[in-house]
């Protein structure tokens, strides 16, 4: 049975240019990038060749880019450089923040901002403007005590030149819609190579020159000291590949037209088809992502949606498959509605460029009946205080 699959932003397919580039990576490549023979350097400009495809596609120096194991790593590293400051971040950001800045954040100053750019399971974009300009009104804001000590000159010990560092996860983002970190602001920036068609287990930390940094993972001096490891040669050529073929197509333009208008497709029927409908997806231009769409069936189950579904080859998620297997509602929708049902009866459709409209015929020949029956049989009820 072919697949529809409509998990983009789970994890996208590899491209068929990334298989290929990892092929002969792994034949040509193999040996350590750190080591000083000449396979070695072969090996590292490899990934030198990457580090600048990815600064080209953000805006950055090819040396304010560190090569990680994923998203969750990067998050990880910049919550970590800020263990014991103050960390504002939104109900609507990835566990690899929250559950971090939970550990690890405290009081002291500067603080770090953390908002990703656009949000996983609803596809929203984020005003990251706002934060930038809020963390740099900020600066002026007198914290009681920071700066009593004085030096023998009768100047503050601690100055704080501006109020806040800014971190922002783009991993859904990359790809999906042009992003330039510094025309954005930012400090920090995330990014996974398996959203964009790349392999698993690599992703990629921007940190702007001159920026407080703290490695997370140290004993190696790789990476200019601030990520120990031997390097992922084969992943992150990989990585390279999936973003030249970014930067190539300028993909971001299909996805506003082609995949945006599939996704407004579907919307649109389920909405007119499907009594009991709603989205929880803004899907007027510029509010989200262009491919994804986060949808509630009331009285129906999310996972039994999926699973009816997925015997149809129809592949999609509910929530975040980060929490797939946790019987939780997403806390993406609860602090979006705090409304238990929705949450619990949500499937997000996310589509990528191997889609076409062949997809949307597929999901309608089916979900419409699949929600009626769950309809039918429901006899949930819901606790809006989870
Ligand atoms: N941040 C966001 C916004 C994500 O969507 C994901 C993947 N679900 C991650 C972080 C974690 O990415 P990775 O799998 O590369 O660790």
């Amino acid at each position: 049975m072919a697949l529809t699959y409509l998990d983009h932003a789970a994890t996208s397919p590899l491209l068929l240019e990334v298989i290929d580039a990892m092929h002969v990576a792994e034949e040509e490549f193999f040996a350590n990038a750190s080591a000083l023979h000449t396979p070695g350097h072969s090996a590292m400009n490899a990934i030198e060749k990457a580090r600048k495809s990815l600064a080209r596609l953000i805006g950055s120096d090819p040396d304010e880019i560190i090569f990680t194991s994923g998203a969750s790593e990067s998050n990880n590293t910049v919550i970590r450089t800020f263990e014991g400051h103050m960390i504002e971040t939104s109900p609507l950001e990835h566990h690899s923040i929250l559950e971090a800045a939970r550990e690890y954040g405290g009081n002291k100053l500067p603080k770090l901002y953390s908002y990703m750019l656009a949000n996983n399971e609803t596809g929203e974009i984020l005003d990251i403007a706002e934060v930038v300009a809020r963390a740099k009104k900020d600066a002026f804001v007198d914290w009681p005590g920071m700066f009593d000590k004085k030096n023998d000159w009768g100047r503050p010990l601690v100055t704080l030149k501006k109020g806040g560092y800014i971190h922002s996860d783009l991993t859904q983002a990359l790809g999906k819609i042009p992003i330039d970190v510094k025309a954005l602001g930012l400090d920090y920036a995330t990014m996974s190579a398996h959203k964009i068609g790349g392999p698993l287990g690599v992703g990629a930390l921007y940190v702007r020159k001159g920026v407080p940094f703290k490695p997370l993972i140290i004993g190696g001096n790789q990476e200019n000291k601030r990520r120990g490891g031997t390097y992922n040669v084969v992943g992150i050529v990989g990585f390279g590949a999936a973003v030249d073929k970014i930067l190539e197509t300028q993909s971001w333009i299909k996805y506003d037209t082609e995949v945006r208008g599939l996704r407004d497709e579907l919307a649109e029927q389920i909405l007119a088809r499907i009594p009991g409908s709603s989205l929880n997806t803004n899907i007027t231009s510029g509010a989200s992502l262009p491919h994804i769409l986060n949808v509630s069936f009331r009285a129906a189950e999310g996972e039994s949606i999926q699973l009816y579904l997925d015997a149809e080859g129809i592949i999609v998620s509910t929530g975040s498959a980060c929490a797939a297997g946790d019987t939780k509602p997403s806390h993406v929708l609860m602090a979006k509605t705090g409304d238990a049902e929705v949450a619990h009866s949500s499937i997000r459709f996310s589509f990528g460029l191997d889609n076409d409209s062949r997809d949307i015929d597929r999901v309608m020949a089916v979900l419409p009946e699949i929600v009626n029956r769950l309809q039918q049989m429901s006899t949930i009820t819901y606790d809006n205080s989870l």
